[in-house]
């Protein structure tokens, strides 16, 4: 099947009527509709699925075992996000199994399709979830404790989901089996786009290192006709303050960014002060210490305006990745046998970038026209898609030969 007809057949599935796109979380009913879609998939080519300790599934060609060929991405979306950043790379490893399957293709190493738990971080916080346990980066007991905007733990999440949380955690077993990892992804940037070929695949070269941080800023509710400004204690103004901060921060400092892209007052009344406001900052640069730098002076900034409105201000480091580079051995061999495609950075996070601290890992991106992602408006050309779908078949063919 061609990655179009793949990606046709879960078109309707999550669609968010609110913002526009689709809100597919992880361990939630929309996400366990595409999961089932996926396994029916996988199983109508005779693949195995299996269900790991921290609810990936596994759908092996072949009898699971060490050394193998593993491709695969995410189902689950950001709130509001497109129709391609993690199904397509889902879809186009299913495209890619047909592919190899028509060209009659027998793998001599085990091969298998993996999709990873809630990468986006979109209900619990956390990206990565799934890849994180799996590698032993997230610890277990935080990890059950995540709660979601409805106050649902992650634990009854993934109980609901038919995913026991009681074992979660490294799982050394199914990393063994991993000889190398290939994830494809839309590009979530224009860097693609804007060379002069306009190249349908690209490959990684590095992730920025990337955390999240709460911002709570707690003032006094009151209301917002009668309270005069001196008994004003306004949350409001230190997460202005820290939004106008973060935009100030990049300034000077190359490949950075910080975003404050979610934030929630209590109780959120047009007519009320509020009592206290979360945020959330989403920070990033090509190395750690900027990424910190930013933090500092945003936190900074914050904390100046909240002594003078006489708020208090609590910030809580969520997540935190380091800098990651692919195998510079894997990428560049790849990159070569796809006929010498453009080697590139990007800015955005993926389960790759976990695994490639314990794996050989390597990503391939499909071009994304208007650069926009993580929001209704991405899009990747059909015909790009199948170029995807084919270069990740000839990649997966030509690492199968490898021995052992
Ligand atoms: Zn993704």
């Amino acid at each position: 099947m061609t990655v179009t007809a793949l990606l046709g057949e879960i078109a309707d599935v999550g669609r968010d009527g609110r913002r526009g796109g689709y809100s597919r979380h992880g361990f939630a009913p929309v996400e366990g509709e595409l999961r089932t879609w996926f396994v029916e998939q996988a199983q109508r080519r005779g693949l195995d699925v299996r269900t790991d300790r921290n609810g990936n599934l596994w759908a092996w060609w072949g009898t699971p075992g060490p050394n193998a060929v593993i491709t695969g991405s995410h189902l689950d979306s950001v709130p509001g996000g497109g129709a391609f950043d993690g199904p397509l790379g889902v879809a186009a490893s299913l495209s890619a199994v047909d592919l190899l399957r028509s060209g009659g293709f027998q793998p001599g190493r085990p091969l298998a399709i993996g999709v990873f738990s809630e990468e986006e971080g979109g209900r619990f916080g956390v990206p990565c979830l799934g890849s994180r346990l799996m590698t032993g980066s997230l610890d277990p007991d935080a990890a059950r404790r995540l709660t979601d905007s409805d106050g649902i733990t992650l634990a009854e999440a993934a109980s609901s989901a038919g995913v026991d949380p009681a074992r979660f955690g490294r799982d050394d077993e199914a990393l063994a089996d991993i000889g190398c990892f290939v994830e494809l992804h839309v590009e979530q940037g224009r860097a693609m786009d804007l060379l002069d070929d306009r190249p349908s695949v690209a490959v990684a070269s590095s992730i920025l290192a990337h955390g999240r941080w709460r911002f709570t800023v707690t003032g006094v509710g009151n209301h917002a006709g009668t309270t005069e400004v001196p008994d004003r204690r306004d949350p409001m103004l230190p997460a202005a303050a820290a939004v106008l901060a973060a935009r100030r921060a990049l300034g000077g400092r190359a490949g950075a960014r910080a975003t404050v892209g979610r934030l929630t007052p209590t109780p959120g009344g047009t007519n009320v002060i509020a009592s206290s406001v979360d945020f959330w900052l989403d920070a990033r640069a090509p190395e750690e210490a900027p990424v910190r730098e930013v933090v500092e002076e945003i936190t900074a900034a914050a904390r100046a305006a909240a002594a003078e409105e006489g708020c208090e201000l609590s910030v809580r480091q969520e997540s935190f990745g380091d800098t990651v580079l692919f195998d510079p051995a894997l990428r560049d061999r790849l990159a070569a046998e796809l006929g010498g495609v453009p080697v590139l950075p990007t800015g955005a996070g993926h389960d790759a970038g976990i695994l490639a601290s314990r794996v050989p890992t390597a990503m391939l991106f499909v071009r994304n026209p208007t650069g926009i992602s993580h929001a209704p408006a991405e899009h990747a050309e059909p015909a790009d898609c199948e170029a995807g779908a084919a270069a990740l078949a000839r990649t997966l063919e030509s690492l199968c030969r490898d021995e052992p």
